[in-house]
């Protein structure tokens, strides 16, 4: 994530260079300032010395010192001497051929006069030749700057050269150059060095002393073996000579770079060499250092700029060339290249640089803290609120840490309750012992987590780890292990498998693993018997109560079979509301027919749900199986039979079980040859309505007719609506038909008379799935009949509940003016009590009654009440099934209004109809002819 430090800096490299380049130029220039300001001095002074110090070479031996030193005091025994021993010093020096004798001795004052004598004769000897110390001293009493200059005694002066022998120390206390001379009076004198080395140079200036010159090889000699005539005379032949006190106690001490104090006579001596070499050190200009060095400040920057111990070390290394090539230069012809400036300059710059690259390295520091820190962070967040549970765990299986998920999906309370289950920890040293490091497999294992079942699907994958403990760097293994709890899938996956097997809504099983069983069944070579069970009005209470009233009666159906008898298997659902069972031990015909009657009794019983109660018939039919050894039969076929003997008892609407027999496939075939020709039925026009007529008791009158419904199909002949309603009622078939019988009945019937009433029966189906407000309003507007012509009749079945819906419907179409009739009245299931809620014109008493009038007093009784009750709740009776005139004479006597049957007329076919019409209207006219004029006749 991270490039470079400098890629994620806001610090500008140009900016940086030209800062640099501008701090080296600065610092060069000021490194020459203060050089030449003299600012540096000691610090030049300093190299000077070390380069001196290694570069020593020995003094040129021309100049000779006789030293007064300690032992030549104590052999003369007290100082000052008498100027007989200088006196004897010259001679033998003068003797040995001298070529310059220097005295750096007092001799400013007389002394014993026979001492002076003999040194006076002695210079006089010389003739000149000897040089005598003339100094400058300072007097404070004389004013400031006011010297008082010591010149030797008069008869010394007479005969002898002077020589300046001031020496000056410098601000460090030492002594570095040497005057070429001084002016006195006006008068240029030279110095010791001068005379001696031979240089005249009237300067008031000072060399520097050549202390390369090691002051320890210039030839030094005692004046004691001198005066004790032990000192060749050759060492001193041709030699300019200084005879000076090099005894401490003498005080004459001069400190000097680099061999710490030596005395006065010395550092002439050193001088003196310094001139006769002719190459007195001499100070360069300082300012071509300060270039060079700029340029290496430069290039190191332009090099090392990203690298500071590189960009030291160059500089570092700049530096010491231009020493080195100080030194040789020096070492060459004397010249000092002054280097002083260059360190305090690169020192700044290195600090400067140092300091500027310390503070970009510590923002990079710190950003790429803050960039650690928030990658952390964030793989902290990713990982604690992981979907799938994290625990990362070491080779003890112990955890190190893990996600929020982990710690909830094991049920630890916190990161110190967590434990890796045991069956993980298998695994994990498993893995740790083979020491893979690719994920392994997922695996699945049934858990007790909080004493619960749990899937847990994990997956283990190794890894190294460094650790760094005090500095040492250990490599762990550690495994980190991905958790997902997927009981929940697993529970699907059960339960899709169980879905297979059974039936969501109702628990039973499914046709294929009954198959399955069944055909063990029959492997086991034993009579038994095959049951299919169809729940009769099941639709009607689907459609009435609402499929979930349904679905829970189908569950009980199925519970009450299932729980029922043990002598039964489980129930399956073939469909719908059609189920099987086989007897589960061997049975008989007896024993099989029981079981099928207490297979209907049982889901026959009223059912309580929900807020109301409910009742189906059973239908069952059955087959019974004998044994096939050769086992050519198939689980299907028995089923297929004993669905053969339902469907029969269903076309009989047979309650009792019907057994199958090779017979009665010819009505199974016809039922569903039925069911397929209905759905082209009125395409090919093969419906047509009969009408059969309805009649005044009281007077016989023809009133009306209902409208009866015919088919007759081109493949099936003629067929009756009792075997094709309830098809198509099942098929949805009957909203259709229903439009087009409303439309037909109008149409006829406005066709056969002009006040004649018409009654069409309505399927409760029909009544609750189709818009019949708005079919009946389209039939009687395109028809144009009066709709107070119009009655709709309705069975009891309709009103097994939802009573409310159906109410309101009902209440909608009487307000088109059509009026309602409960038909079949006396054979439903329900009671009597909702019949005032209902909004009814007229009850149709069931035909059962009025045919058994004649012979039972039961009946005779029912039909009294059924009057009692029509004339209580304001509505008209009718009576169907009258075949006999005294049928009619009865309902005459008990007060019916109405009648119908076939004592009047079957049903006629719509010519037939009208012709009946108008023999009826002729007789009536007839009639009320004949009453006419009976009338007139009373009158
Ligand atoms: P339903 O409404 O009770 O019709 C009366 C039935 O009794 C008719 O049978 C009729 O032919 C018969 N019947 C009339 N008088 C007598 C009699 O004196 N003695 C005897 N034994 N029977 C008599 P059908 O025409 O076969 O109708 C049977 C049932 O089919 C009807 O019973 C009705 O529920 C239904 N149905 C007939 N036509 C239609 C229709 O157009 N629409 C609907 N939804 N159902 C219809
Ligand atoms: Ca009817
Ligand atoms: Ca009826």
């Amino acid at each position: 994530m991270t490039e470079g430090p400098e890629s994620d800096t806001k610090i500008s490299p140009f900016s940086e260079l030209w800062k640099g380049a501008v701090l080296a130029i600065a610092l060069g220039f000021l490194g020459w300032v203060a050089q030449t300001s003299g600012l540096l001095k000691p610090l030049d002074q300093l190299l000077l010395d070390w380069k001196s110090a290694a570069d020593q070479r020995p003094a040129s031996g021309d100049v000779v010192v006789i030293a007064i030193d300690g032992q030549a005091l104590k052999q003369i025994g007290q100082w000052p001497w008498s100027r007989a021993h200088h006196a004897d010093i010259l001679n033998f020096l003068v003797e040995s051929g001298a070529s310059d004798v220097f005295f750096d001795v007092d001799f400013a004052f007389a002394s014993d006069p026979e001492g002076d004598a003999q040194l006076i004769s002695a210079l006089d000897r010389n003739g000149g030749g000897t040089y005598l110390p003339v100094f400058a001293q300072a007097r404070s009493s004389l004013g400031r700057g006011e010297l008082i200059y010591n010149f030797p005694h008069e008869p010394f002066a007479q005969r002898s050269w002077f020589a300046f022998v001031n020496v000056f120390t410098q601000a460090d206390g030492r002594v570095h150059s040497y005057p070429y001379g001084g002016v006195l009076h006006d008068e240029f004198l030279p110095s010791a060095a001068s005379l001696l080395s031979g240089t005249y140079i009237e300067s008031n200036d000072v060399f520097q002393i050549d202390f390369r010159i090691n002051p320890n090889t210039l030839p030094v000699y005692s004046a004691a073996d001198l005066l004790n005539d032990e000192l060749n005379p050759l060492m001193i032949q041709n030699k300019s000579v200084i005879v000076g006190g090099t005894a401490v106690e003498l005080g004459d001490q001069f400190a000097v770079p680099i061999y710490g104090v030596i005395p006065g006579p010395m550092i002439h001596a050193l001088a003196a060499e310094t001139l006769i070499s002719a190459s007195p050190p001499v100070q360069a200009g300082s300012h071509w250092t300060s270039v060079f060095h700029s340029l290496s400040l430069l290039f190191s920057l332009l090099l090392f700029r990203k690298r500071a111990v590189f960009f030291v070390g160059s500089l570092t290394t700049f530096l010491l060339a231009g020493e080195f090539i100080a030194f040789q230069i020096f070492s060459a012809n004397s010249t000092i290249i002054a280097t002083s400036q260059t360190y305090p300059a690169a020192i700044l710059f290195s600090i400067w640089h140092l300091m500027s690259r310390l503070g970009i390295n510590s923002i990079v520091i710190r950003n790429q803290a803050v960039e650690v820190a928030n990658t952390k962070g964030l793989l902290q967040t990713v990982f604690e609120d992981s979907f799938d549970a994290i625990i990362v765990v070491g080779e003890d299986c112990k955890p190190i840490t893990a996600s929020n998920s982990a710690l909830t999906l094991l049920g630890a309370k916190n990161h110190e309750d967590l434990e890796v289950p045991d069956k993980i920890i298998d695994t994990l040293k498993g893995h740790f012992r083979s020491g893979i490091s690719t994920p392994a497999k997922l695996r699945t294992t049934l858990f007790r987590i909080n004493n619960k079942e749990t899937y847990l699907e994990y997956m283990i994958a190794l890894s190294t780890w460094k650790d760094a403990v005090q500095g040492e760097e250990t490599v762990k293994r550690i495994a980190t292990i991905s958790l997902r709890d997927v009981t929940k899938l697993k529970q699907q996956q059960r339960h899709i498998s169980y879905l297979s097997n059974y039936d969501e809504q109702t628990g039973a099983l499914r046709r294929a693993p009954f198959l399955e069983f069944l055909k063990l069944r029959i492997a086991s070579d034993e009579s038994f018997a095959v049951f299919a069970l169809n729940l009769h009005r099941f639709k009607t209470i689907n459609v009435t109560l609402g499929r979930h009233v349904g679905d829970a009666l189908l569950k009980e159906v199925v519970n009450r079979l299932e729980l029922g008898n043990r002598n039964l298997s489980s129930p399956v659902r073939l469909g719908g509301d059609s189920f099987a069972l086989y007897t589960e031990a061997a049975c008989t015909q007896q024993e099989a027919d029981d079981l099928a009657r207490w297979i209907s009794d049982v889901v026959s019983k009223p059912y309580k749900l929900e807020h109301s109660s409910a009742q189906v018939g059973g239908i069952v039919g059955y087959y019974l199986h004998e044994g096939a050894p050769d086992g050519s039969i198939s689980p299907q076929d028995l089923l297929s039979r004993a669905e053969e003997a339902l469907d029969t008892a269903r076309l009989n609407r047979s309650t009792t079980p019907v057994l199958f027999s090779p017979l009665l496939s010819n009505q199974q075939l016809r039922a569903r040859q039925i069911e397929r020709s209905l759905i082209s039925a009125l395409e090919k026009d093969e419906f047509f309505l009969t009408y059969q007529p309805q009649h005044r008791v009281k007077d016989g009158a023809l009133i009306g007719s209902e409208a009866l419904i015919r088919w007759t199909s081109s493949s099936l002949g003629m067929i009756f609506p009792d075997d094709f309603i309830e098809i198509a009622e099942s098929t949805g078939f009957i909203s259709e038909l229903g439009r087009w019988i409303l439309i037909r009945a109008f149409e006829e019937t406005m066709q056969a008379s002009n006040h004649l009433s018409i009654a069409v029966n309505v399927s409760g189906i029909q009544l609750i799935n189709t818009d019949i407000v708005s079919d009946l309003k389209f039939a009687l507007d395109s028809t144009g009949i009066d709709p107070a012509r119009v009655c709709l009749e309705l069975t009891e079945s309709v009103f097994l509940s939802s009573l409310d819906h159906i109410v309101s419907k009902m209440n909608e179409v009487r307000k088109l003016g059509v009026t309602w009739a409960l038909d079949d009245f006396g054979t439903g299931y329900s009671s009597l009590s909702y019949l005032s809620m209902l909004p009814l014109d007229k009850i149709k008493l069931d035909k059962s009654f009025t045919m058994d009038l004649h012979e039972s007093a039961a009946s005779n009784a029912i039909t009294h009440s059924v009057v009692e009750l029509c004339k209580g709740l304001g509505v008209k009776l009718l009576c169907e099934g009258v075949e006999l005139e005294a049928h009619l004479i009865s309902l005459r006597e008990k007060g019916v209004s109405e009648a119908q049957g076939y004592y009047f007329s079957k049903p006629l076919t719509q010519t037939d109809f009208c012709e009946y019409v108008k023999r009826h209207l002729e007789a009536t006219d007839n009639r009320n002819e004949l009453r006419g004029n009976e009338v007139k006749k009373i009158s």
